[in-house]
């Protein structure tokens, strides 16, 4: 995705700060510089680049900054803060309730990806316990509601569509009648694609929209069209009103530039993302996450909620021993399980601290679970002893014996044994590391909503200090998070450090 290489060189140029001897106007201008061209590079509107330029100059004062404040964080702060005012345009979505009827219209070009996305935003509530259906209002193109049919079919969610009536506005409003009568909670209408120029079909989807008299009104914009998204955005705003926005394909090619600032002409928030054709490839959106992510510097609240959903949390004992600083090739190997059983890995990839947005994709996924299938064979091999013991590594050194035992059981070589057994070593000091860091594992329950943000807020901090150049400088030889992360990576094994903790789960 080209918004990786949007968000490297924003990292590239906050970095330089830490490089600079002294932070002067002239250091400031010069990473200014780069971040404009950076976005612009990514497709952001040129007068929206020209104002985050703007703000963030104006929040910075050299004369009013004491001799010793730290410079530099507040510049990044500075950044990050304007960043993500780009994204959010500060107005709060539609909020479903329980136990009534919410109605969405989905709106949007042809093509945008209207059909796919309705399924993923209706498969996204029923897996969370809502009753949830779908109602083909798109009788312009053909096969519209066979598309639909299949989709709600596959994802066991209840549909509504017409093959004989042609007016799309009876269609909906029967259909959001109907499953009104029988109790539905998310009701999702998707209507027919339309391109700006269409009188006629805008007019339609006018009287769609008076008929079904929507909650809330999605408008699905496809970031692959680059900088035509502000005119497509504010062309719809104009004449429905946008209750929120859902970017579809930014796994694509798309600079996703053109897309994220063109929400700012709806005025309406960024609810979810669509990062690729399958029904899980959806998130929600949040602009803060985003931005961190972006800037490789996680998403430890995404975590700690995708391991709630997971039921991945009931891990007591884990957490105790880490309390202790105690890691064993057991703890890693359930620690993998978790990892297969969460599905997606690309999504969680990116929601830990030290990945960069290079995994909000798919990548190297297939290659990654199947290096993690091999490590596990490998510890299939080994004895309840040596999984459980507190210093596997210094058994298997001691007595060579083992390595080749394990080699052989699991059809490696002796090397590849070698290879787990430091791998779980960088991932076990990782873990210790993060289990003597106050506060992340302490806490009885992880429920995100009980999750102290102050606690999140200070983990994110001091991740991000351990990835900050400069104190992996004073760090010296230890190489410091972000290097393992990088060596993890490479053995596409990568973000179990983050995950240790996260398995375990007590980010409170
Ligand atoms: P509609 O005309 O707006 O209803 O668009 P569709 O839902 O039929 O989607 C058009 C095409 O875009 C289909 O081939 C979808 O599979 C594809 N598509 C939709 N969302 C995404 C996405 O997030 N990523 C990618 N790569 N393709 C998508
Ligand atoms: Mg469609």
């Amino acid at each position: 995705m080209v918004l990786a290489d949007l968000g490297r060189s924003i990292r590239n140029a906050i970095g330089k700060l830490g490089q600079a001897t002294v932070i002067n106007e002239d250091v400031l201008n010069t990473m200014l510089n780069e971040i404009c061209g950076a976005l612009l590079h990514a497709d952001v509107n040129i007068r929206l680049v020209k104002q985050l330029k703007d703000n963030i100059r104006k929040s910075i004062d050299f004369e009013e900054m004491a001799g010793g404040t730290n410079k530099r964080r507040l510049i990044q702060r500075g950044v990050i803060t304007e960043l993500m005012k780009l994204v959010e345009p500060g107005n709060k979505p539609y909020q479903p309730q329980k136990g009534k009827p919410n109605v969405f219209m989905f709106v949007g070009l042809q093509g945008s990806g209207k059909t796919t996305t309705c399924t993923k935003l209706a498969y996204h509530y029923q897996k969370k316990g809502w009753k949830t259906c779908l109602i083909c209002a798109d009788t312009f193109r053909a096969g519209a509601f066979d598309q639909l049919k299949q989709n709600a079919t596959k994802a066991r969610i209840a549909f509504y569509g017409s093959y004989t009536e042609i007016d799309p506005v009876i269609i909906a409003q029967k259909g959001v009648e109907k499953f009104k009568k029988e109790g539905f909670e998310i009701i999702i209408v998707d209507t027919s694609g339309r391109h700006k120029q269409e009188a006629s079909l805008f007019e339609e989807m006018i009287q769609v929209s008076n008929a079904v008299n929507p909650d809330s009104t999605v408008f699905v914009m496809d970031a692959s069209i680059g900088q035509a998204c502000e005119a497509q955005a504010r062309a719809f705003s104009e004449s429905v009103d946008v209750a929120s926005v859902i970017i579809t394909k930014l796994d694509s090619h798309a600079k996703g530039g053109g897309a994220l600032s063109a929400v700012a002409a709806t005025g309406s928030p960024v609810i979810f993302i669509g990062t690729g054709e399958h029904i899980d490839d959806f998130e929600p959106f949040k602009a803060q996450p985003f931005i961190q992510k972006l800037l490789g510097m996680g998403d430890i609240e995404g975590l700690v909620e995708k391991v709630t959903e997971m039921g991945l949390d009931d891990n007591e004992e884990l957490i105790k021993r880490l309390k202790h600083g105690l890691f064993t090739l057991r703890d890693m190997y359930e620690q993998f399980q978790n990892i297969m059983k969460m599905g997606p890995f690309s999504q969680i990839m990116s929601m830990i601290p030290g990945f960069g947005p290079e995994f909000m994709t798919k990548g190297n996924e297939q290659e990654s679970v199947s290096r993690l299938k091999k490590l596990m064979t490998i510890m299939d091999s080994m004895s309840d002893g040596e999984l459980d013991h507190p210093k596997a590594n210094e058994l298997f050194s001691k007595e060579s014996t083992r390595l080749a035992r394990v080699a052989r059981g699991s059809g490696t070589s002796v090397t590849e044994v070698k290879e787990l057994l430091s791998q779980y070593k960088k991932f076990a000091d990782v873990v210790k590391k993060m289990g003597s860091m106050k506060g992340v594992f302490n806490g009885k329950d992880m429920n995100p909503k009980n999750v102290n943000p102050m606690q999140m807020q200070k983990l994110n901090q001091q991740m991000a200090k351990m990835m900050d150049p400069r104190v992996l400088q004073q760090m010296g030889g230890m190489g410091g998070l972000q290097n393992m992360m990088r060596q993890l990576q490479n053995a596409g094994m990568g973000g179990m450090g983050g995950l240790s903790g996260m398995g375990g789960g007590r980010f409170k």
